[in-house]
C-alpha cells in the first residue's frame, strides 16, 4: 500500500500489488462514532463505543419485523461469524458495552470527560430527537 495524491480527488492509499478477495488491509479506530439516538431510544442495543450489536441476530430480526419472524435461517451469520455479547454495564451510567475492554477505553477516551455532565449530555439528545423525528425504516 503507498499513500499518493490522486488528481481531483486528493491524497489517497493505493494497492501496490494484488491482493486476495476479502483480505484485511488496513483497520483503525474512528475518529468519533455515535449511534443513532433514536435506535437507542427505540431498543436497538449496541456496545456505546464500538457500536458492536448486543442484541442476538434472531432478538434483532424480531424487533425489526415486530415479531412476524423471530428466527434466521442458518448461514454463516447466525453461527461461525457472530461472538455473542457478554454486555457490561458501566457503573456511573448504565450504558452499556461490549466488553469490558470497551467500557475502559471509553471511559480513557471521553467519558471522563462527559460523566460530570453526563445529565446535560442526555438532555441535548432529548432536545436533538425532539427536534429530528426518524422515518420509520431509520428507527433501528
Ligand atoms: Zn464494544
Amino acid at each position: 500500500m503507498e499513500v499518493v495524491n490522486i488528481p481531483e480527488k486528493g491524497r489517497g492509499m493505493i494497492a501496490t500489488e494484488d491482493h486476495k478477495e476479502g483480505k484485511v488491509l488496513l483497520e483503525e479506530e474512528p475518529i468519533c462514532s455515535a449511534q443513532f439516538s433514536w435506535g437507542r431510544k427505540l431498543g436497538y442495543s449496541c456496545c456505546f463505543h464500538c457500536m458492536y450489536p448486543l442484541e442476538e441476530p434472531d432478538q434483532c430480526i424480531a424487533r425489526l419485523t415486530q415479531g412476524q419472524i423471530i428466527s434466521l435461517p442458518e448461514n454463516s451469520w447466525t453461527t461461525n461469524e457472530y461472538e455473542k455479547p457478554s454486555p457490561v454495564a458501566c457503573p456511573k451510567t448504565g450504558v452499556l458495552y461490549c466488553s469490558e475492554t470497551c467500557l475502559k477505553k471509553a471511559d480513557y477516551d471521553y467519558m471522563r470527560l462527559l460523566l460530570p455532565n453526563w445529565e446535560a449530555v442526555e438532555e441535548v439528545e432529548d432536545l436533538w430527537r425532539d427536534m429530528n423525528f426518524p422515518r420509520k425504516s431509520q428507527a433501528s
